[in-house]
């Protein structure tokens, strides 16, 4: 599928948005909020985001959330 690059998963009853960030891609360092380390530039990792934000696509962009590989799993 042309989208499989993107997921949806559902976690609490709310949907998220999941797209892998590739190393070549991860360009900044971010905050991960699972575990409040750093994720560094060149180490791929995950972006989670809500898709259904009353402010509209920009303000859920903006949301988006980049997690660790190990932090952003589902259970
Ligand atoms: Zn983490």
């Amino acid at each position: 599928m042309m989208s499989s690059w993107k997921r949806t998963e559902v976690r609490r009853g709310r949907e998220y948005l999941v797209q892998p960030v590739s190393a070549a891609s991860a360009q900044k360092e971010y905050v991960c909020p699972g575990c409040g380390g750093a994720v560094l530039p060149g180490v791929a990792h995950v972006l989670f985001w809500r898709p259904d934000g009353v402010l509209g696509d920009e303000a859920d962009l903006a949301s988006r959330r980049h997690w660790h590989n190990h932090c952003g799993s589902i259970a």
